[in-house]
């Protein structure tokens, strides 16, 4: 069983600084009953160390701008989160964990800024919003949620469901083929 999760919550060291946000419960309780691909959008677009980056709201667009300089670097992201969701596609996935609060992989949890840096709202990152749209079905979460008992074993649940739905619909096709 699969499970795509945002590299840094397994220990790569791929945050714009180096370093990683491991978290014990995925890497060491749930790595024992799934395989996991690991994704990072900003280390395929920009390596690491990086600057770090932030959505910016301009008119009716979101655009992801450099911390550091400013600079406006949306084209390329989302070329990269394209790219990690086509080679996520490859994969017989049961769900998706993504890192909260980033500016990639939030889900309805990354800040938003209007122009004047003020936090306008809360949305879903870059390339978190790609995998909602491509993979409607899949069960996804973010590794805060994951930490409440209930909102856990919920997502546990989604997860072996669809896996359970995934071989059967495989074992039906092999039979229609014999
Ligand atoms: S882009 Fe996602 S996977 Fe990469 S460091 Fe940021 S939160 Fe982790």
């Amino acid at each position: 069983m699969k499970i795509a999760v945002s590299g840094c919550l397994i220990g790569e060291k791929i945050r714009y600084d180096g370093g990683d946000r491991r978290n014990d419960f995925i890497t060491d309780e749930l790595g024992k009953f799934v395989k996991f691909v690991s994704f990072c959008p900003e280390h395929l677009a920009f390596g690491t160390p990086r600057p770090s980056v932030h959505l910016v709201k301009e008119g009716k667009t979101i655009r992801v701008h450099s911390d550091q300089e400013g600079h406006d670097l949306t084209q390329a992201l989302i070329e990269k989160s394209l790219c990690e969701v086509a080679r996520l596609e490859a994969y017989s996935l049961c769900g998706i964990i993504f890192k909260s609060k980033s500016p990639s992989c939030g889900m309805k949890s990354t800040k938003i800024y209007l122009e004047n840096e003020l936090c306008d709202e809360t949305v879903d990152g870059v390339f978190m919003a790609m995998c909602r749209e491509r993979f409607p079905d899949l069960p996804m979460e973010e590794e805060g949620r994951l930490e409440d008992p209930s909102l856990r074993e919920n997502f546990l649940m989604k997860v072996y469901e669809y896996h359970r739905i995934q071989t059967l619909k495989t074992a039906i096709s092999d039979k229609e083929f014999l």
